[in-house]
C-alpha cells in the first residue's frame, strides 16, 4: 500500500508502521482468518480495512474518531499475520497505533473509569485479588446493572484457590540439563497458581533448575495492548532487572504473556533499555516449546485411563510465536492421550485480554463458537496453554451445558507424572458432539 506517512513524526516506531502499511498489497487473503470479520462481515472490521483506516490516520487524512471504533474491535490475535502471504507484520502497526491514539483521544468517564480500574488492579496480584473478592460480593448486582458489567460478572470465579508461595530457586535431583527463569505473572497467580506449580514440577522432573526471582511482576501485555505505553515499559522495566543475564532462558506459561515478552524490543525501541529488552526477547521460549527443544527426559509420563483431548491453540501462541507443534508433540508423548483437533482451530476464542469488558457481544459470540467447535470433536477434556482462553473455554463450555476440564498443557505432564487421571471419575461425558 502506497502511503506518505511522516515516519518521523511517530518516533522509533514510525518506521515500523510504515513499513506495515507498505508490505500490505490489499489482497485479502487474510479476510477469512479474521474472527471479527467473520463476526460482523464488515471490511473496516477486517486486517484490511483495519490497515488502510490506520494509514490514513497516520497521514493525517482522516480523523483519528473515525477509525477508532473498528481499530478497537481488533482483538490482536494476529490471525491474519499467519493468513498474510506478503509479510505483513500487523502487530508492529496496530501496538504503537494504540499507543498513539491513546495519547489523543477522549475517551468518556465512565470508560475512562474502567480502564483505570482494570489497569491498577489485573497487573498487580494483591490488589487483584481484592478486586476478586469485592466483584464477587457485588456480583447480583453487576448481573442486573448489563452489558460490560455483565460480562464480567460472568467471568468471576466462583472461588480463588488459596495463594500460593514459590520458592526462589527450585533444585533439580540429579544432573542439571539447564537453569531457567520463569515469569509468574500477575492475573494467573491469583486465579490459577496450579499452573505454575505444575510447571516447576515438570521442569524439575525433566532436570531443569527453575529461578523465580522475587522482583519480577507483570509482563505488561495488558497495558501495552490498550495503548498504556508508559505503563507497560514500568512494569516490564522490572522484568528486565529481575531476569537480568541470571538464567539460560526465561519461560513463560501464558501464552499472551510470552508474546509480550518478545515484543519488549519494539516496546523499548530508541530507548536506552533497548538492547536488554531485546536480548531478553531473545531469550523468552514458551514452557511447551523449551520442553520439546530440550526433549522429555523421564519415560513417557502414563494417565490411568485413556482419554479424548482437543487442543487449544491460543492465539498468542500459535499466530504470535509460531508455537503450534511442540505441545501437540509434548501432549502426544504421554499414552493413552488421543489428541484431537478442533475444527476452524485457528480461530481466536474472543478472550484477548479484556476484550470481553470491551466487546462483550463480540467476545461472546466468539467463544459461543469455540465451545461448539470443541464439542463437535466428542473431546472429554480442552488443553491449550493460555489462562484467558482457559477462563473463556470455561464459561462457554459452561453456559453450553457441557463444562469439560479445561487444562494447561503442563498441568497434563504433570498429572501424567503423578498418575493421576486428566478427568476426574464422574465427570466423563457422555460420547458424541454437541
Ligand atoms: S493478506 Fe496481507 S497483504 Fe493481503 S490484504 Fe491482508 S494484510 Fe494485506
Ligand atoms: S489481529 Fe485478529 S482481529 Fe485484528 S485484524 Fe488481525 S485477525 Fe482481525
Amino acid at each position: 500500500m502506497q502511503h506518505r506517512i511522516p515516519v518521523e513524526r511517530y518516533g522509533a516506531s514510525g518506521a515500523a508502521m510504515a513499513r506495515a502499511v507498505e508490505a500490505c498489497v490489499h489482497c485479502g487473503f487474510c479476510l477469512p482468518a479474521c474472527p471479527t470479520y467473520r463476526v460482523l462481515g464488515e471490511e473496516m472490521d477486517s486486517p484490511r480495512g483495519r490497515i488502510f483506516l490506520m494509514k490514513e490516520v497516520l497521514e493525517g487524512a482522516l480523523p483519528l474518531e473515525e477509525a477508532l471504533p473498528f481499530v478497537d474491535r481488533c482483538l490482536g490475535c494476529l490471525g491474519c499475520v499467519t493468513a498474510c502471504p506478503s509479510g505483513v507484520n500487523y502487530g508492529e502497526l496496530l501496538t504503537p497505533f494504540r499507543e498513539h491514539a491513546e495519547r489523543s483521544r477522549r475517551r468518556a468517564l465512565p470508560d475512562r473509569l474502567v480502564r483505570w480500574l482494570v489497569l491498577q488492579s489485573l497487573p498487580y496480584p494483591g490488589r487483584f485479588r481484592w478486586a476478586l473478592v469485592l466483584g464477587h460480593r457485588a456480583r447480583p448486582l453487576l448481573q442486573r446493572v448489563g452489558g460490560r458489567l455483565q460480562a464480567l460478572a460472568a467471568l468471576l470465579p466462583d472461588r480463588l484457590p488459596p495463594q500460593q508461595g514459590s520458592p526462589a530457586v527450585v533444585q533439580t535431583a540429579g544432573e542439571v540439563r539447564a537453569r531457567v527463569g520463569v515469569l509468574e505473572g500477575c492475573v494467573q497467580r491469583v486465579l490459577r497458581p496450579a499452573i505454575h506449580a505444575a510447571t516447576v514440577r515438570v521442569l524439575a522432573r525433566n532436570g531443569v533448575e527453575v529461578v523465580v526471582p522475587p522482583g519480577q511482576g507483570c509482563c505488561g501485555a495488558l497495558a501495552m495492548h490498550a495503548g498504556e505505553g508508559d505503563l507497560a515499559r514500568r512494569l516490564a522495566a522490572r522484568n528486565l532487572r529481575a531476569f537480568g543475564d541470571l538464567v539460560d532462558a526465561v519461560l513463560t506459561n501464558a501464552a499472551g504473556c510470552g508474546s509480550a515478552m518478545r515484543e519488549y524490543g519494539l516496546l523499548f525501541a530508541g530507548r536506552p533499555e533497548e538492547g536488554a529488552a531485546r536480548e531478553l526477547a531473545e531469550r523468552t521460549r514458551d514452557v511447551s516449546e523449551f520442553l520439546d527443544q530440550l526433549g522429555l527426559a523421564a519415560p513417557p509420563p502414563s494417565l490411568p485411563a485413556r482419554v479424548r483431548v482437543a487442543y487449544h491453540d491460543a492465539c498468542h501462541l500459535a499466530h504470535a510465536q509460531g508455537v503450534r507443534d511442540a505441545p501437540r508433540k509434548l501432549l502426544r508423548s504421554v499414552p493413552n492421550v488421543d489428541l484431537v483437533e478442533i475444527p476452524d482451530g485457528d480461530v481466536c476464542c474472543g478472550s484477548a485480554g479484556t476484550y470481553n469488558l470491551e466487546h462483550p457481544e463480540v467476545a461472546a459470540e466468539l467463544g459461543r463458537r469455540k465451545a461448539q467447535a470443541v464439542l463437535q470433536t466428542g473431546a472429554e477434556a480442552v488443553v491449550t496453554g493460555n489462562l484467558g482462553c482457559m477462563v473463556q473455554l470455561e464459561a462457554h463450555l459452561r453456559a453450553l451445558g457441557r463444562p469439560l476440564p479445561v487444562l494447561h498443557t503442563v498441568e497434563v505432564l504433570d498429572r501424567a507424572y503423578a498418575g493421576e487421571p486428566l478427568v476426574p471419575a464422574g465427570r466423563r461425558p457422555s460420547a458424541g458432539g454437541s
